[in-house]
Order: structure tokens, then sequence, then C-alpha cells
């Protein structure tokens, strides 16, 4: 596996690939890397000729300095894992190889990032956009991969891709969980044994929101039952519990369940912050 930090390099040497026709995947991560990142990095491996992954902890979609400070940064760890399952370029740009002046171009996203992440996280899809839109450059992959874990990053991703003609197909695949349900998560780490159990209570709350939808109570009635659920686990704060259209993130209206459903999570235990989705397709 080669370890590449800069920038010039990582473009020269995929431009290279590239013009020998072969295909590149890319699987951007800020590391602390799991099973959830592992199912990214499976299926760039098996779709592409070669598998870029990088590892870039970007400043500038954390609106908190302390949760900036204490993000997990296990990076010999990470390479190693890489090297063993055979990813071929791990890309490892540092902030100011990244960002060698202070951007001034800004990477907004209208409406869909005023709601959900981006009305709790202000700037923070403005600091994603514009490091996805260097990625994309630098890297200029025939494939990118993201999570349905970050659901509002993903569509945003699509837009971005769209709106600004990048020769990128954006591939989006489902939430890797723990065995008690939990979303993995690279804050999952900093979460005690007890904070655990907690948060796997974020999953059991969105299953039963599944159940009573699927025997067909209102999205009213099913949104309460769920506040109610989650209200009653102590040491687990609920920021906010969507139900939405996947496809734009628009409010869901319906009564009943008459088109696919994403019902979204965000919600802090022992003072991290934790996201999670379901989606639920049209009966
Ligand atoms: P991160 O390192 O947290 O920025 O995540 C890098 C990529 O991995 C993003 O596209 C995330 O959506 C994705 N990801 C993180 N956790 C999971 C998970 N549990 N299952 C699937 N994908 C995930």
């Amino acid at each position: 596996m080669q370890v590449v930090s800069s920038p010039q390099l990582i473009s020269d040497i995929l431009f290279s690939a590239q013009k020998n026709d072969k295909k590149v995947g890319l699987v951007p991560t800020m590391g602390a890397l799991h099973n959830g990142h592992m199912s990214l990095i499976k299926a760039c491996k098996e779709q592409n000729d070669i598998s870029v992954v990088s590892i870039f902890v970007n400043p500038l979609q954390f609106n908190n300095a302390e949760d900036l400070e204490n993000y997990p940064r296990p990076l010999d760890h990470d390479t190693r894992l890489l090297a063993e399952i055979g990813v071929d370029i791990l890309y490892t740009p540092t902030v100011d190889e990244m960002y060698p002046y202070q951007p001034l171009v800004n990477v907004s996203f209208g409406t869909l990032s005023n709601i959900m992440e981006g009305k709790f996280r202000p700037g923070h899809f403005n600091g994603v956009g514009l490091v996805v839109t260097k990625l994309l450059n630098q890297v200029a992959p025939d494939r990118a991969y993201f999570g349905i874990k970050d659901l509002q990053q993903f569509l945003l991703v699509k837009r971005l891709a769209v709106d600004l003609s990048f020769n990128t197909d954006i591939i989006g695949l489902p939430i890797i969980r723990e065995e008690n349900g939990l979303a993995m998560s690279s804050r999952n780490a900093r979460l005690s044994q007890e904070g655990q159990n907690i948060a796997s209570s974020i999953f059991k709350g969105l299953e039963i929101a599944q159940k009573y939808i699927d025997e067909g109570k209102s999205i009213g009635e099913t949104k309460l039952r769920v506040l109610a659920f989650y209200r009653e686990v102590k040491g687990l704060d609920l920021e906010y519990l969507e139900f939405v259209d996947p496809i734009d993130l628009s409010s869901y209206l319906e009564e009943k369940r008459t088109k696919d459903l994403a019902i979204c999570f965000a919600g802090y235990v022992e003072g991290i912050r934790l996201i999670d989705n379901l989606y639920l397709p049209q009966d």
C-alpha cells in the first residue's frame, strides 16, 4: 500500500492510472476505522482497479472545538488495517496541505443544509462540501463511497456531484451496526460500557417506529410514541427525531406511509453526539 500525503502527488499518481484505463474508487473517511468503513472499502475494492482511502479529520466541518480536539486519530492502527486488507493507496493530507490558505470559496447547499444536521451544526455542511469537492478534484475517482448512516451528507454529496459536474458515481451503502443495534461510529469509542448500553436504545426507538408504521399507525402517533420511549431512557438527550422523505429530506406530511420514509435521529449520550436513521421503503 502506498501512503501519500501530498495532494499534487496523489493527483499525479491517479492521473497516470486513469490514462491506462484503470477505474479508481475513493472512500473518504476521518479515520478511527470500524466495520462501517470496512463495508465501504470492501465494495470499493471489488468494483474498482485502484482503491483509495482518504483519512482526513477536516477541521472545517467541526462546529465544536472540543469535538475536533477529542476526535480519535489512531493513524498507525488504521494504516496497518488498510495495508492488511489490501487497499492500494492511503491518502492522508495534513491540514496545511489540504488548506494552504484559509479558503475563500464557500460550498453551500441552500435549503437542504438548513434542516436536521445543518440546523444543529451550523457550518458543518459547508466544511463537508468544500473537503469533498477538493477530494473529488484531487483523486478524480470513477466512484466514491459514502454511508447512508450520514443520510443528509450522502444526499448533499450526490447533489454536489450533479451541480458541479463531477464525473464520479456517488454510491451510498447501508448502515453497519453493533450486535446491540448501535450504529457503528468512530465516536462510539468515547462511550463507556454504560454509555454504549444507553446508546443502543437509539435503534430500539427506530425499531419501535418501524413496528407501529408496519401496523398501519399514523406518522403523527408513531412519532409521539417514539418520543415518549426516548424520554424514558435515562442518559439519552434527544436533539431531533424527524420523519422525512429520503429523496429531499422534506417533512413527511402524509398521515400514513404512502411513499418511502426515513426516520432520522440525533442526540447525545455522555456528551457524545450520535446520529442514526432507519429507511422504510413504501409498502
Ligand atoms: P467518517 O469517518 O465518520 O467521516 O465516515 C466515513 C464514511 O463512513 C462516511 O461516508 C460515513 O457515512 C460512513 N460510515 C460511518 N459509519 C458507518 C456505519 N456504521 N455504516 C456504514 N457507513 C458508515
